[in-house]
């Protein structure tokens, strides 16, 4: 696969046009040609650089990603379906305060709160709930506001154009909360592809991922939801389990079921060509809990997959300082886990090969990868 770096003619090229782009902000606030409008990329102005940390940092340009993975984490960690994987736990915030404003168990707000209270990171990139259900990317430094920014938004929210705004700033300590796609840019920006932006990354400190199956696009969901409530009612969001094929809605007067058949076309295009469902390059991935209880309980927990010696030490610190509970992990959660991971691997490869009809151009995902080549070669 030929990973070589050009300029953003290409990216319009091979990504935009394509409609492979996830929204996840890299090409934003790296120059003045580009910018991210309610919930897609503008191209202002052309620019005619033949390298450009557009291109190199999106994470739709062809990537090897095998060796990103050698490169970042320890090989002896690798698994094939999960990435990096160092532990594996169920754990959710010990303070209800938390769990309230959260998602699920509230861990992505404990730790990232926790993170900057000890001074790993001392600016955290997060999202809040923008107007009519476009979210914001926002960068904090007070660790009480994290928990202000708790919960889902199931529109992408360009995070890392954030990260790029404030590490241009300079001497900065970093922690993001990224979707699987935004974790892969930030692992490009890791490998220092180009020397302008070389120092910037290094402001980088922590990356906590968040599972994602798929994102909505903006303008098609408020279509859909318009039609059935006032949005200013909702205020909040989940995907429950896939045997459940609904999205609840969660508004003043209770709970709106709505049939996932009616907001399929809403998902974003480029997401069903996304091979990453637990955030593979973080330092640790967080997503919803699976429970004997069932769905009720589960809610109100998360999974955490600990990839990096960083992710670790924070969990520790959280578990000492009571921050956060463990419960034991019900035996088969991880191979579970493992089998959705590979599911949505699947569903990517085979989406490309489609687009394709050449099972050895998967566009930018590399038919030699020793875990997506071999999907490719069974389907
Ligand atoms: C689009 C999307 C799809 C998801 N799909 C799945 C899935 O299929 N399976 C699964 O197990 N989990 C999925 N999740 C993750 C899940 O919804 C929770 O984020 C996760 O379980 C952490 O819960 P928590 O209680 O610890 O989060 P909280 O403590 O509530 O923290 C959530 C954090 O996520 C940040 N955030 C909110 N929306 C976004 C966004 N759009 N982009 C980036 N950051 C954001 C907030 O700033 C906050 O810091 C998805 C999340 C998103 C945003
Ligand atoms: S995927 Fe990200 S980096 Fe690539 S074009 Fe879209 S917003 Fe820009
Ligand atoms: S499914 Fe993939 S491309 Fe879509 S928002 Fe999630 S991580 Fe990004």
């Amino acid at each position: 696969m030929n990973t070589k770096i050009m300029g953003q003619k290409e990216l319009q090229k091979e990504v935009m046009e394509a409609h492979f782009c996830t929204g996840c902000g890299a090409c934003i606030n790296l120059c003045p040609y580009q910018a991210y409008y309610r919930d897609q990329v503008v191209m202002l102005h052309p620019c005619d650089l033949k390298e450009g940390g557009c291109y190199a940092f999106c994470p739709r340009t062809p990537t090897d990603l095998e060796a990103l993975k050698k490169r970042l984490f320890d090989p002896k960690d690798l698994t094939p379906e999960l990435g990096a994987v160092k532990g594996f736990y169920i754990t959710r915030a010990a303070d209800p305060g938390v769990r309230a404003g959260a998602q699920h168990g509230g861990t992505v707000t404990t730790l990232i709160t926790l993170a900057l209270q000890e001074g790993i990171i001392d600016t955290a990139v997060l999202t809040e709930e923008g107007r009519d259900l476009l979210p914001r990317e926002t960068a904090v430094q007070d660790p009480a506001s994290v928990k202000k920014r708790g919960r889902s938004k199931f529109v992408v929210s360009p995070n890392v154009a954030e990260f790029n705004r404030i590490a241009k700033e300079g001497g900065k300590k970093i922690g993001i909360v990224a979707t699987p796609c935004q974790a892969l840019a930030m692992a490009k920006m890791r490998m220092k592809p180009l020397k302008n932006y070389a120092e910037r990354i290094d402001q980088l400190k922590l990356v906590i991922g968040i599972f994602c199956g798929w994102a909505l696009s903006w303008r098609s969901l408020v279509e859909v939801l318009r039609k059935k409530i006032d949005l200013s009612e909702i205020e909040g969001m989940d995907i429950p389990p896939s045997k459940y094929h609904v999205l609840h809605l969660y508004t003043k007067k209770g709970i709106l079921q709505i049939s996932l058949d009616e907001v399929a076309a809403s998902v974003r295009g480029a997401c069903w060509y996304c091979p990453d469902l637990t955030a593979e390059f973080s330092d640790l991935s967080v997503g919803s809990a699976r429970l004997p209880e069932g769905w009720e309980e589960a809610k109100g927990w998360n999974q955490v997959i600990v990839r990096t010696p960083l992710g670790q030490k924070l969990l520790n610190l959280a578990k000492e300082k009571g921050l956060l509970e463990f419960r034991q992990v019900p035996e088969g959660n991880l191979p579970k886990l493992k089998t959705a991971s590979l599911g949505k691997k699947r569903t990517a490869v085979k989406n490309l090969k489609l687009r394709s009809r050449d099972s050895k151009n998967l566009f930018y995902l590399d038919p030699e990868d020793p875990v997506l080549g071999v999907i490719a070669a069974g389907l």
